[in-house]
């Protein structure tokens, strides 16, 4: 608690009187030490790649200026470091952006079937070298949803990556595409206005869900509530191995909350992952036309 204390303005009487007020600034607190949280660890994950940079720099301008044989061996990996730091910059960028617009509505109409067919044909060669197959399985009636594409092609680029990444080799990641009558129980409700919301209040509507399920290792239960946590990894070294950033999940869940949907992860440890997202239904036309139907 803060606690204030002042004199009490009461011109007409005689006597000191104080004011004492009490704020409850806990949360504002709590704020604090997340925001110094992520700067401390975004520094740390900058520092690891960058001093490596640094050393095999003064090696090549130093004892080894000369040596072929090191320049080889040292450039690729430095290239692999800054390659990194770029995606930890790009990561980092993208959160901030998604912050800053998080109180702005989307309005493009997104159809997520042709999004996700597309993202999945540029990971063709990451697949060809796990020799991993994406198999889709999506609703030919599947509703649009009203959302900022490149947002969400960011959310899918991030689950379908991590399904290659963290599958098995030979394996294969199943996209499925349903249209369900309400989103899971938690999910935040569109609010009287908005563009995907009802004409009248507040309530849980028709929702797109597509889960994307990979044949990987599994993730134990414990670690499934920390996964959209920035930095948050269940193995940090297979993680930085696999050039991971620990952003991917942060990201979804931050382009979800802007689009009021919700990301459930589930998995069964051996068997593999099943991360599913839920984002209300584009479905304005359809809903009035239902109406007008079942009035007749
Ligand atoms: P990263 O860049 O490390 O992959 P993410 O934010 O995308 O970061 O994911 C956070 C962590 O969640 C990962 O480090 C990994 O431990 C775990 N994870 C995410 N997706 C999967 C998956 N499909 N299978 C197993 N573990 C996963």
């Amino acid at each position: 608690f803060e606690v204030r204390v002042g004199p009490l303005a009461q011109p007409d009487r005689q006597g000191a009187e104080i004011l004492v007020s009490m704020h409850d600034v806990s949360k504002l607190v709590r704020l604090e030490r997340m925001r110094a949280d992520f700067v401390a660890n975004a520094s740390h994950e900058l520092r690891t790649p960058l001093s490596s940079l640094v050393g095999f720099v003064e090696t090549l301008m130093g004892p080894a200026r000369e040596d072929a044989e090191a320049h080889d061996r040292f450039l690729p990996i430095m290239l692999d470091q800054g390659r990194r730091m770029q995606r930890l910059v790009e990561d980092l960028l993208s959160l901030s952006r998604i912050e800053i617009n998080e109180h702005s509505v989307p309005t493009e109409t997104v159809a997520l079937p042709d999004l996700i067919q597309r993202i999945a044909r540029g990971m063709e060669l990451k697949c060809q070298a796990k020799r991993c197959a994406i198999v889709f399985d999506l609703d030919p009636d599947l509703p649009p949803v009203i959302g900022d594409a490149d947002q969400l092609s960011q959310v899918f680029q991030n689950l379908l990556d991590n399904a290659v990444k963290y599958g098995r080799r030979d394996s294969t990641v199943t996209v499925t595409g349903r249209v369900v009558e309400q989103g899971p129980a938690g999910m935040p409700m569109a609010p009287h206005g908005a563009p995907h919301g009802p004409p009248h209040g507040p309530r849980r509507g028709p929702c797109v869900r597509v889960s994307v399920r990979d044949q990987g290792e599994g993730i134990a239960r414990e670690h499934l509530p920390r996964l959209t946590e920035r930095f948050y990894r269940v193995d940090r070294a297979r993680s930085r191995q696999m050039g991971g950033t620990g952003l991917g999940l942060a990201i979804v869940k931050h382009v979800l909350a802007r689009h009021r949907g919700m990301l459930v992860p589930d998995s069964v440890v051996g068997e593999g992952s099943t991360f599913t997202v839920y984002l209300p239904a584009a479905h304005r036309q359809a809903d009035s036309a239902a109406r007008s139907t079942s009035q007749m």
